[in-house]
């Protein structure tokens, strides 16, 4: 027995380096993923429910790993923050989305995530402005997703950002909520203009009445502030057609389509001659 408890041991010690082998491997691979642009955005369709027209795309981080094909943003995005490089992926996948975006249709939006870690920076307003400005792209299309706030500690600081964001014509809204990240508390900290309900709860509204409920009070909630909510995760049209009734003002999901790269983006705005 004892002898079963020190290999277990052993094996455990060399699952744990492995481990960390690869998230060494990876956090090296993005030092040099970022100047080279192998962090690219990728554009999921956001649809305006009354009307079923395409209203904009939010914009997703990939990584075109030269050897491990493309890596999702949950792979690499915690490594940037733990490691500060997500202050620099965060404008380069802004830049090349604005770049890409800026000749599409003047009312398609981009809406990017931010995270909790940027709005510590005091320069944060300044570098999104920075980038518009460069690009071109008007700072009237873009929105900005955040989750925590994180900054209960330092409110002021997110809130004289987003302040400035806010002069600019940026909008503001507030990702994953009902989820522990993201709560009612948030809703009186910042100015937002539009709730995002959380995927997991769009997509179990289906088969479990719970999820229903919260989604329904949710939207009763947005009524009752005047914000306009989203809806993420819309799989089927049948819970697209109770969103709609729920008075739910955009969605998102794979029924419309997948995030896909710039150039099948372009492909799909041609085809609609929305370029
Ligand atoms: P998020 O902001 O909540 O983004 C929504 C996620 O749900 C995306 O995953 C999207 O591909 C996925 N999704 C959309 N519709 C559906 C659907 O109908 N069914 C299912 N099963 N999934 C759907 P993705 O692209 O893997 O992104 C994961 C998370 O990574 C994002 O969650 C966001 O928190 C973070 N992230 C992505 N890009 C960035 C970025 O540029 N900066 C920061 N800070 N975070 C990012
Ligand atoms: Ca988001
Ligand atoms: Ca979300
Ligand atoms: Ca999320």
């Amino acid at each position: 027995a004892k002898n079963s408890g020190r290999n277990r041991f052993a094996w455990f010690d060399l699952s744990m380096e492995r481990e960390l082998q690869a998230r060494n491997d990876l956090e090296v691979g993005l030092r040099h993923a970022i100047p080279r642009a192998e962090i690219v955005p990728y554009f999921e369709q956001q649809i305006d429910l009354t009307t079923g027209r395409l209203s904009g795309f939010e914009v997703l981080a990939r990584w075109d790993h030269p050897t491990r094909g493309l890596v999702a943003p949950d792979a690499f995005i915690p490594i940037a923050e733990e490691t500060g490089m997500i202050a620099d992926l965060s404008l380069s996948i802004m830049r090349q989305a604005f770049v890409a975006a800026k000749d599409w249709d003047a009312a398609l939006s981009l809406s990017v995530n931010i995270s909790p870690w940027q709005l510590k920076d005091a320069w944060l307003a300044q570098k999104i402005i920075k980038v518009l400005t460069e690009t071109g792209f008007p700072a009237s299309r873009l929105e900005i997703e955040i989750t925590e706030t994180a900054l209960f500690d330092n409110l002021a600081l997110a809130q004289s950002t987003v302040g400035s964001l806010k002069n600019q014509g940026i909008r503001l809204a507030l990702d994953d909520f009902g989820t522990g990240y993201s709560s009612l508390a948030h809703l009186r900290a910042l100015p937002f203009d539009q709730i995002k309900i959380d995927k997991s709860f769009i997509m179990s509204m289906g088969e479990n009445s719970e999820s229903a409920a919260i989604v329904t009070a949710i939207t009763r909630l947005g009524d009752s502030l005047s914000l306009p909510i989203t809806a993420e995760g819309i799989e089927n049209a049948s819970i697209e057609e109770r969103l709609r009734a729920l008075g739910c003002a955009k969605g998102q999901g794979y029924l419309y389509g997948r995030p896909t790269s710039i150039m099948n983006t372009r492909r799909l705005l041609a085809e609609r001659r929305l370029l």
